[in-house]
């Protein structure tokens, strides 16, 4: 893909006109989302999108695997695709460029003219470094940057306890937050915007690259795969409107939510949440209308407490910074495990030889999704039986998962492994584990671990 000429920076007069950058990170849409908000608050709005897609793809733990594996990056791709074609129905565009933020997000800026530039920002340790090198390049050609945070049910401003004060345990988070409960509605996307000078001309530069000119090869689908879904939001409405009112599914799902295999058992959202084509206050007003319509239980209750479950994960990773990615975890409890190398492969291959995990881990590699309930053996085996780097799986879920999402994964491993937020620091007896969920041996069979 052909680079543009380097733009000349050159001072903005702010006054002389309102014209937005809208740098879509985990937020591919245009519903329900404060930055895109942000960009319209003005009577003739000027904005288009970007989104930077990764060019150092390879893992930092584990060298010569991509951070973002094949059926990921298809899915995010997918996504960014029906991203584009909302901007551009709304009479604008998205450029999709590959490189740095922090060079092309300035670069672009300037080059637009645009007077800021609006994000909403993820607030992990390393994209929090790359937020700050993005606003000093930004600085140098006199734009600002505008944060909007985006990716939680809670607005962080609506928490009864500052984020330094996050409680160290789930069950007093949701305990406090459910006593102060502030849920905001979803918002639309707006109507119209009318693209800053030049920028269809340079989207016609940046189009949506295909998996093979980011150099990854076509994943296969595999026939046995619960989360047979396409990016993008539109499918992630389809599949909400499914579960809930075809299937009816949510109203069962506490029953059914520890199932292994299949698309029912559980609502599969989390694809679309983490790359944001679906906002999670998108999903709760959606639950709450199906309370109103069909049935209100504790199933209907379950996925809202599941979706705390997520807002936590996204809150700690912002209270821990570098802490929630250390081996020794945000209580530095106990030691990381092992750098052994030979069972991390087995472990990963699907060939530790204990039915369940090999299962698990196969289903894993072949689909990029995995229940909760084998997320969590199959984490446990590797970091509490096996004491192997917990660091190794959470970096390889990061790599597979399709639903990647980086304080729920870290977060969960850490939980795991005992290093994080779990009071009870339990190790899974994987064994009883497979009795329990899968007495007959259907899933172990299905995956070919038995
Ligand atoms: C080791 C490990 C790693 C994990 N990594 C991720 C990850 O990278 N991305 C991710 O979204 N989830 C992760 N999870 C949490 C959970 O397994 C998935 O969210 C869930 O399986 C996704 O399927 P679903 O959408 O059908 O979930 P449902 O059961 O339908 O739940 C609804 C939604 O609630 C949220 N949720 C459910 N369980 C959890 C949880 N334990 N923690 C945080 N959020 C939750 C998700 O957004 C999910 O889409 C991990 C769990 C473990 C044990």
């Amino acid at each position: 893909m052909p680079t543009p000429d380097a733009p000349e920076a050159s001072p903005v007069p702010t006054s002389a006109r309102r014209q937005s950058l809208v740098w879509h990170r985990t937020d591919l849409r245009l519903e329900d989302n404060a930055a895109v908000q942000e960009a319209a608050a003005h009577p003739n709005p000027r904005a288009c999108g970007v989104v930077c897609l990764p060019t150092e793809p390879s893992s930092q733990l584990l060298p010569g695997i991509p951070r973002i594996g094949p059926r990921r990056m298809r899915f995010v791709l997918e996504s960014v695709a029906a991203l584009r074609t909302a901007w551009e129905a709304r009479g604008s565009t998205l450029l999709v460029v590959r490189g740095r933020p922090e060079q092309m997000v300035p670069e672009l800026a300037a080059r637009l003219g645009v007077d800021r530039v609006v994000t909403a920002p993820c607030r992990a340790h390393d994209e929090v470094g790359e937020d700050e090198r993005v606003a000093e390049g930004l600085r140098a050609v006199h734009v600002e940057l505008v944060r909007r945070d985006e990716t939680t049910l809670l607005a962080p401003e609506d928490l009864p306890f500052s984020l330094d004060a996050l409680p160290r345990v789930f069950s007093d988070f949701r305990r406090a937050v459910e006593k102060a409960l502030v849920l905001r509605s979803p918002t639309r996307a707006p109507a119209v915007f009318s693209p800053p000078d030049g920028a269809l001309e340079l989207a016609e530069t940046w189009a949506t690259p295909s998996l093979e000119e980011l150099g990854l090869a076509d994943p296969l689908d595999d026939p046995r795969s619960s989360f047979p879904f396409r990016g993008g939001r539109a499918e992630g409405l389809a599949r909400l409107r499914c579960w809930l009112w075809d299937e009816d599914a949510l109203a069962r799902y506490k029953e059914t939510r520890d199932g292994l295999a299949g698309t029912s058992f559980s609502s599969k959202l989390s694809p679309w949440l983490a790359c944001g084509a679906l906002s999670p206050r998108e999903v709760v007003a959606e639950v709450r209308r199906y309370e109103a319509e069909r049935v209100a239980n504790e199933s209907t209750y379950w996925l809202f407490f599941e979706l705390l479950w997520r807002d936590y994960f996204h809150f700690w990773v912002r209270r821990w910074g570098a802490r929630a990615f250390a081996g020794h975890g945000v209580l530095g409890r106990t030691s990381c495990g092992a750098q052994d190398g030979a069972t991390f492969e087995r472990w990963r291959r699907g060939e530790t030889g204990e039915p369940f995990v090999d299962a698990g881990m196969r289903e894993l590699a072949a689909t990029g999704y995995l229940s909760n309930r084998l997320r969590q053996n199959v984490a446990s085996w590797l970091a509490r039986t096996a004491h192997v780097d917990w660091r190794w799986g959470a970096a390889w879920f990061e790599s597979q998962l399709v639903d990647y999402d980086v304080g729920p994964n870290w977060g969960n491993w850490q939980y795991v492994a005992g290093v994080g937020n779990d009071p009870r620091n339990r190790t899974f007896d994987v064994r009883a584990q497979a009795d329990r969920y899968d007495p007959d041996g259907a899933y172990r069979r299905l995956w070919g671990g038995a």
